[in-house]
């Protein structure tokens, strides 16, 4: 029997942090997540959002891959890395033989900051339960953090020691995140490549290495 305090309104979110046990799926599980992103009003983002972006893919994937925020694109569709750095990351992904249905793709910030400004702080903190809830759902064993916002947020929360992605990328690491045995996979954001073409062999070596993982891990 599992202790659940059923007169706790968020019930199912307390069956999240339990390990998603009970009757409960996956899809009932992201769903009820979804439903909370979509009347969030935590912070001051969902004032001027068009949609909030949960994030899309396959809940049983091996591999999580974790953004910044949603972009004009992502917040006009609701979907994640839809726009021009979207496109960089399917064919990075496609390179090493991955589609889109099979990881899962989300962001550390669910709705659009206005002009694509960076998250703040107080942003993050608001809105990370929510990736916090998506990890525990999917269960990953890779998490591929793109660029300086989702990369120091899964370190810290790892006890692993921070740095700029061009110190930290190149390389895996092992650690417990939220009770999972997870392999952090931190590389450049696929925007970074749109803006700079230098970034783009650092970020598909970094997908090879990606590729390398789950070929030992049986995944592939
Ligand atoms: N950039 C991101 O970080 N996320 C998206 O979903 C799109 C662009
Ligand atoms: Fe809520 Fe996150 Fe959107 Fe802020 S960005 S309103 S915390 S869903």
């Amino acid at each position: 029997m599992i202790d659940v305090d059923f007169k706790v309104v968020n019930w199912p979110m307390k069956i999240i942090e339990l390990g998603g046990r009970l009757t409960m799926s996956k899809r009932q599980l992201m769903e009820h997540v979804a439903s909370k992103v979509m009347a969030c009003e935590k912070c001051g983002l969902w004032k001027k959002r068009k949609n909030p972006v949960l994030g899309e893919g396959n809940l049983d994937a091996d591999v999580l891959l974790i953004g910044e925020a949603p972009g004009y694109w992502e917040d006009a569709k609701g979907k994640p890395f839809v726009g021009s750095a979207g496109e960089i990351l399917d064919e990075t992904l496609s390179k090493i033989g991955l589609s889109r249905d099979s990881v899962y793709i989300t962001n550390i910030l669910k709705c659009r900051p206005p002009e694509n400004r960076d998250p703040s702080a107080s942003e993050i903190k608001a809105c990370v339960p929510y990736l916090n809830q998506q990890i525990r759902i999917i269960k990953p064993k890779i998490i591929v953090t793109l660029g300086r916002h989702s990369t120091p947020y899964i370190f810290s929360k790892c006890g692993l020691a921070g740095g700029g992605i061009t110190k930290v990328h190149g390389r895996t690491y092992e650690v417990k995140l939220l009770g999972l045995r997870v392999l952090p996979v931190p590389t450049y954001h696929p925007a970074a490549v749109l803006y700079n073409p230098k970034y783009r062999g650092a970020l598909e070596r970094d997908f090879q290495l990606l590729r390398r993982e789950l070929e030992g891990l049986g995944s592939v």
